[in-house]
């Protein structure tokens, strides 16, 4: 059963202690969009003096933010429902509050499907998106009565076992992993980050727990960091392009100004391009101009599209990928699991805000 935090809302409202007229924006993630008029009625309701506006440009993840819309349409509160927070509220344009959305699980059922748990040793690394934490202590604690021990790893600044797309907390090779969630993009995230990973995964829709097999797909990102630094090594850095991802708060501007920063220190070129969504043939155009092109936007463009970006004539890095052509340690870190660690503070390369 899907829970939408209503009371959370009127809580975050109550507080704000707005003025008669004021505007509250709402965003929503994808699948919700559909009930934004419900809420909105809602909360009409409990709050007739205000006035909601419907944020509805595309949300991909938490990291679509989308201060900068409330700002343009004078709201004194912007409530972004369904994601934990990448993004706290003092980096923002507008106060902005986060109402979580749960789903609840059948455990039960889980802990039962979850037969091939029982062989393999070390503990089980339970993970899921942000929909589904709440299950994940009451798994711990049933698997644990099993006799399965159970983690649930963390990355700083999100929530024990929480899970990201492009943020996977740190496991040990060959990590067990539990992890709860829909489709296979989260499950690509281990992965790539762990490819030795032993993964089960629990569709809540299918109320099975399937054991995943995901083929590493990484190493031609690390031959393109080892290309990119040969060139670097031969001619210079040269022309560096940032495309600062526009979509919500997904392109990161401190780690813009780092990188800023240290293309300048190694004589380089900075050229920042913003852009909301990545359009191939707006990238072709840019070409002739710069020698690389870093995305400071969904490092999983890349990642997972990066074939398409092939044959431009530079190279097309996510921020990790530029660090490694700059620095050792960044590269071999990449060999033998591709550090996906966009949001954790402690990485060089973070885009936490
Ligand atoms: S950067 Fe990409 S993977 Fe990470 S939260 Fe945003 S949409 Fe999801």
């Amino acid at each position: 059963m899907l829970n939408l935090e209503l009371h959370t809302a009127i809580e975050h409202i109550r507080e704000a202690a707005l003025s008669d007229g004021s505007k509250i924006g709402l965003q929503l993630p994808e699948g919700l969009v559909a009930d934004c008029s419900a809420i909105m009625d809602d909360l009409s309701r409990e709050f007739p003096t205000f006035r909601f506006v419907i944020l509805a440009n595309v949300v991909y993840g938490a990291c679509c933010i989308d201060d900068v819309a409330a700002y343009a349409l004078d709201c004194s509160l912007l409530l972004h429902f369904g994601h934990s927070e990448l993004v706290s509220s003092d980096r923002l344009l507008v106060p902005t509050r986060y109402v979580r959305v749960t789903i609840d699980i059948d455990t039960d059922k889980l802990i039962a499907a979850a037969s091939g748990l029982e062989t393999g040793s070390g503990p089980v690394h339970l993970l899921s998106t942000a929909q589904y934490l709440g299950a994940l202590p009451i798994i711990a604690a049933k698997l644990e009565a099993l006799g399965i021990p159970a983690v649930m790893p963390a990355t700083p600044g999100l929530a024990p076992g929480e899970i990201l797309g492009c943020t996977c907390p740190v496991l040990p090779p060959a990590a067990r992993c539990l992890v709860i969630c829909d489709g296979r993009f989260h499950v690509e995230a281990i992965g790539k980050a762990v490819p030795d990973a032993v993964v089960y995964k629990f569709d809540p829709f299918l109320g099975r727990v399937l054991r995943e097999h995901i083929l590493p797909d990484t190493d031609g990102r690390v031959d393109l960091v080892d290309r990119t630094r040969a060139a670097v090594a031969d001619r210079g850095l040269g022309r560096v392009g940032f495309l600062l991802g526009t979509l919500g708060r997904q392109g990161s501007v401190p780690l813009l100004r780092r990188l800023q920063g240290l293309v300048a220190r190694r004589g380089g070129v900075g050229v920042t391009v913003a852009m909301a969504i990545m359009d191939e043939d707006r990238v072709r155009h840019l070409a002739d101009g710069l020698d690389m092109l870093v995305l400071l936007s969904c490092p999983r463009l890349a990642l997972d599209w990066g074939q398409q970006f092939e044959g431009l004539g530079m190279p097309v890095l996510t921020a990790n990928e530029f660090y490694g052509v700059l620095d050792n340690g960044v590269r071999d870190e990449m060999r033998g699991g591709y550090p996906l660690r966009n949001y954790d503070p402690g990485c060089v390369y973070t885009s936490s805000w």
